[in-house]
C-alpha cells in the first residue's frame, strides 16, 4: 500500500458540472481546490505492467499547470479519451528505484538509484512497434498512448495502471527512465520534467539566427523555455512578457533582454521592431511587422492572441502552455504565420536504439537537426539537455515549496497563485511522512 492524490471523478463529468454550473471562468485560487475532485487515500502500490517495468518510489513531484487545469475543471474535454480514471496525477518526478533495472540504452542501474521520468506512455512502454513518432524519436507525437497493455492515459499521471508522482509508489517502464547525476540535487532534479518540455519548445520554435523571439509569460513555463531559447539555439533579441515582480527579475537572470508587463507587450514589441500599430475599432491592437517568433507559454486566449498579434508575416507562434479558451485566427490567416504546437518532449532515437532509423550526426545546431517540420529523426533526448541545463542554470531556489501530501490543498492553492506569491514551482515532498 501507499499513500497517494487520487483524481477520481470522470473528467467530462466533472468538467460538465463545472460548465453547467456557470462558473468555469472565474475558478481561481482557494475555491478551485475546494472543489477538486481529488482525495487522499491508500491504494494498493501499482502492479508491474511488464517485466521490463520498475517501482519507483518519488522524493519530489512537482505540480504542473496542466495538472492545475485538470483539477480545476479548465482543461478540454479532447483529453478526456486519454486518459484512464482513476488516476493519480504527477509527472514531474524525482525518484528511487525498487529493484534493479537495465534502461533501453543499456545502463544498469541498482535498486535505489535516483531517477527522472520522462512521463510520456509512448510505444516502447506499452509493448508495441514503434509508430512513425516514436520510430523517429518524436515519442510525445505517439499515436498509440490508447493502446497496449496499459490503460489509456497520454503520460505517466494520467494514466489508472502506472499510479502517478502525487504518491508513496508508482510504476514506470524502463524505457521512461533516466538516471540522475549524484551531485544533482533532488531540489533541480525536479526540475528536468518541465525543462525538458521547455528545451522540446525552443527546438520546435527553432528561431534562425539572430532571430528576434517573444516569450509571453514568465511561470515555468515560460522561465525555463527562455533558458532553453539561450542554451540550445541561436535566437537573436528575446522579449519576456511577465506580470510579476519576482518574474520580470528571473526573466532577466535567465537571459532576457527586455522584459515587458502585459499591458505594454504590444507598444513594447512594436518599439523594438519598428512595425505599425493598427487599432481596430473592436478587439486588441495589433501589428504590421513584428517578431520572427512568438512563443505562448501562457496558455490563455489573451496570451494566444498576443502572440498572433505581434508577430511579422510569414512568422512563427509556438503554443506551448495547454491552451484554453478560443481565440480570433484572423491575423494567422492574414499573416500567413505558421502555428506550431509543442506537447511533452521528444526521446530521440538514442534512447532507443532499436528503433533508430539510421546512422545520423548529432553534431550540427540543434536548430539545423530539430527544424520545426521535425520530419528527421532527432538523437539526443531532450531529457539529456534537460539535464545539462538543470545542473548549469541558475536555478538556485526556483523550487519554491514543498508540502507533504496531506497538505495538498495548500500546496495547489500555492500553485495557483505562485506568480502571485513569487514562487516558480511548487511540489509534494514524498519523503516526509
Ligand atoms: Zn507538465
Ligand atoms: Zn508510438
Amino acid at each position: 500500500m501507499s499513500r497517494a492524490l487520487e483524481l477520481y471523478r470522470s473528467l467530462p463529468r466533472y468538467l460538465t458540472t463545472r460548465t453547467v454550473s456557470g462558473r468555469l471562468p472565474s475558478l481561481a485560487g482557494a475555491a478551485a481546490t475546494t472543489t477538486a475532485p481529488l482525495r487522499l487515500r491508500d491504494r494498493p502500490t501499482p502492479s508491474r505492467p511488464g517485466p521490463d517495468w520498475v517501482t519507483i518510489r518519488p522524493r519530489l513531484s512537482g505540480i504542473c499547470g496542466s495538472d492545475l487545469a485538470t483539477v480545476t475543471g479548465r482543461s478540454s474535454f479532447y483529453f478526456a479519451s486519454l486518459v484512464s480514471m482513476p488516476f493519480v496525477p504527477g509527472h514531474e518526478i524525482v525518484a528511487d528505484t525498487q529493484t534493479d533495472v537495465t534502461l533501453s540504452n543499456g545502463t544498469e542501474l541498482s535498486a535505489g538509484s535516483r531517477v527522472v521520468v520522462d512521463p510520456v506512455l509512448g510505444c516502447a512502454a506499452r509493448g508495441l512497434p514503434a509508430c512513425t513518432g516514436c520510430a523517429g524519436g518524436h515519442t510525445s507525437r505517439c499515436d498509440r498512448v490508447t493502446s497496449g497493455h496499459v490503460s489509456p492515459g497520454l503520460q505517466t499521471g494520467f494514466c489508472a495502471d502506472t499510479g502517478g508522482g502525487w504518491s508513496g509508489a508508482l510504476v514506470a517502464h524502463r524505457s521512461q527512465l533516466y538516471p540522475v547525476p549524484a551531485d544533482l540535487p533532488d531540489e533541480r532534479a525536479v526540475l528536468v520534467e518541465p525543462l525538458a518540455c521547455a528545451v522540446h519548445t525552443a527546438l520546435r520554435a527553432a528561431p534562425a539566427d539572430g532571430d528576434r523571439v517573444l516569450v509571453i509569460g514568465a511561470g515555468a513555463v515560460g522561465l525555463f523555455t527562455l533558458l532553453a531559447l539561450r542554451a540550445y539555439t541561436r535566437a537573436g533579441t528575446v522579449t519576456v512578457v511577465a506580470k510579476h515582480r519576482r518574474q520580470v527579475e528571473l526573466a532577466r537572470l535567465f537571459g532576457a533582454d527586455e522584459v515587458l508587463p502585459p499591458a505594454s507587450a504590444v507598444g513594447g514589441v512594436r518599439r523594438g521592431t519598428r512595425a505599425l500599430r493598427l487599432d481596430p475599432e473592436v478587439g486588441p491592437p495589433y501589428l504590421l511587422g513584428g517578431v520572427d517568433v512568438a512563443i505562448d507559454c501562457a496558455g490563455s486566449a489573451s496570451s494566444l492572441s498576443t502572440a498572433l498579434r505581434t508577430t511579422r508575416a510569414g512568422g512563427r507562434v509556438v503554443l506551448s502552455g495547454v491552451p484554453t479558451g478560443s481565440v480570433d485566427l484572423t491575423p494567422l490567416w492574414f499573416r500567413e504565420l505558421e502555428l506550431v504546437g509543442a506537447y511533452a518532449s521528444s526521446a530521440g532515437t538514442a534512447a532507443h536504439p532499436a528503433v533508430r532509423l539510421d546512422a545520423h550526426s548529432d553534431d550540427r545546431p540543434d536548430n539545423q537537426v530539430n527544424g520545426h517540420a521535425g520530419g528527421r529523426p532527432r538523437e539526443r533526448s531532450d531529457f539529456d539537455r534537460a539535464l545539462e541545463l538543470a545542473a548549469s542554470a541558475p536555478l538556485d531556489g526556483i523550487l519554491s515549496a514543498t508540502y507533504p501530501l496531506d497538505r495538498w490543498r495548500d500546496a495547489l492553492d500555492h500553485a495557483l497563485s505562485a506568480g502571485r506569491l513569487g514562487a516558480v514551482k511548487v511540489a509534494f515532498d514524498l519523503m516526509t511522512p
